[in-house]
């Protein structure tokens, strides 16, 4: 789960972080006051959204020579003018897609004098299976272009859980940053105030970028990104309250009631299937054969009738599913009932595009006579590459 960049800096807060001070607003209205609770003489007008790159970005109403979703202003009344140009518009940048996304809330911020930019995130690097600082001087920009034009330019930090940041790991980082003075001294205990929210917060990862040095010499979090692991939310129910769903997928918010583990993608064929494995080497294989997944879609080892039928209703709303392939192994679950759910499933929601089923394992035999004894169009197949043929056949010929 994602949350917003006002929301990330008030939770590295609690935990101590250097942040500026802001006032999240929803309307134009609200922009003055805001504004009259900072000090200025600097104000920063921040488009809340979940995805990067804002400063850059463009508003889609307004022309190409418009400022971007991140500006700074000078008086007060440019905090009211910049609010009531941004709010309600919609904002593209490299991360939200050509049809970008709607600002319907802006952070005002105490603007800060910056000395330097910098770059750092934690996040689980899963060959250690430890939190990992990764950090470069190169802050400000997109990460992903400074590690393909000047790699040298990033180092990662390993935090052994045993012994948490340890000065010597923390001192690493500083000098990594070429941090001198009071911003040595502040990341002396910025890099374990940020590993404690991290761990304490079970975020998956926690992106400041830029982290700046400021003319006064001290660090400041001026950016900060967070995402957390789905399957710890259950004990943050202070996170959980900062969900915001107008940010997120429609379909993805109606696969997390059913629990089941979905993410939306761009291509034409809707998968079906139990195990996130086994959902990985179907996209896979769909590739392989000259196609494109419409989603990942793992029902779990346990899909219920109800829940096949909730898979099924958000596959076939997505507009963009051309075929359907349904690839399920019967280990927990047996062949013959997740046949009945897959028919039942069609027959409550109709099917408009052809559908392949692949079943394996327990009871498999029963299951195909099942499906292959139905009235229902259904296309049989006997094993995954089988499976991935017919259905980038289908999908093609179509
Ligand atoms: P992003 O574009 O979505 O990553 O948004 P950021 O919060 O990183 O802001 C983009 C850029 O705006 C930063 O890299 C800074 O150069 C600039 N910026 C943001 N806040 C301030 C501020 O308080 N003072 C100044 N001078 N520039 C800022
Ligand atoms: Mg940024």
């Amino acid at each position: 789960m994602n949350i917003h960049e006002h929301q990330a800096k008030a939770v590295l807060k609690s935990f101590g972080a250097p942040v500026a001070e802001g006032v999240a607003i929803f309307s134009a209205d609200e922009a003055a006051k805001a504004a009259d609770q900072l000090p200025g003489p600097l104000w920063v007008v921040k488009s809340q959204i979940h995805a990067g790159g804002r400063g850059k970005g463009k508003f889609k109403e307004l022309g190409p020579d418009a400022k971007g979703g991140v500006r700074l202003a000078f008086t007060k009344d440019d905090v009211v003018a910049h609010a009531k140009e941004m709010l309600g518009n919609t904002l593209v940048t490299h991360q939200t897609g050509p049809d970008g996304k709607q600002v319907n809330r802006l952070y005002i911020e105490d603007g800060a004098d910056i000395e330097t930019e910098l770059y750092l995130s934690l996040l689980v690097d899963r060959a250690t299976s430890h939190v990992a600082f990764v950090v470069s001087t190169e802050g400000g920009m997109d990460i992903e272009d400074v590690a393909h034009s000047t790699p040298e330019k990033i180092q990662t930090f390993d935090v052994n859980p045993d012994d948490g940041v340890t000065p010597e790991v923390a001192g690493k980082i500083a000098d990594a940053l070429n941090l001198k003075d009071a911003a040595h001294e502040d990341m002396l205990s910025l890099a374990g105030i940020l590993y404690k929210a991290f761990c304490e917060k079970d975020m998956s990862m926690l992106e400041v970028n830029p982290l700046i040095v400021m003319k006064d010499g001290h660090l400041r979090v001026l950016d900060a990104k967070v995402s957390f692991d789905g399957n710890a939310l259950f004990r943050h129910d202070d996170i959980m309250a900062l969900r915001d769903t107008t940010e997120e997928d429609d379909k993805e918010i109606e696969a997390s009631k059913y629990d089941l583990a979905y993410v939306a993608l761009d291509g034409n064929i809707g998968c079906m299937v139990n195990g996130a494995g086994l959902a990985m080497a179907t996209m896979d294989i769909i590739k392989l054969y000259g196609a494109e997944p419409a989603n990942f879609l793992d029902v779990g080892g346990g899909a219920t009738k109800e829940k096949v039928t909730a898979a099924f209703k958000i596959i076939t709303a997505d507009p963009n599913v051309k075929g359907i392939l349904v690839n399920i192994f019967g280990g927990i679950m047996r062949c013959d009932v997740i046949a009945e759910g897959v028919l039942a499933a069609v027959k409550e929601v109709g099917l408009s595009v052809p559908l392949v089923v692949r079943l394996e394992g327990t009871n498999v035999e029963l299951g195909k006579k099942i499906i292959n004894e139905s009235d229902l169009d259904v296309i049989s197949a006997d094993d995954l590459d089988d499976a991935a043929q017919k259905i980038v056949a289908a999908v093609k010929g179509a």
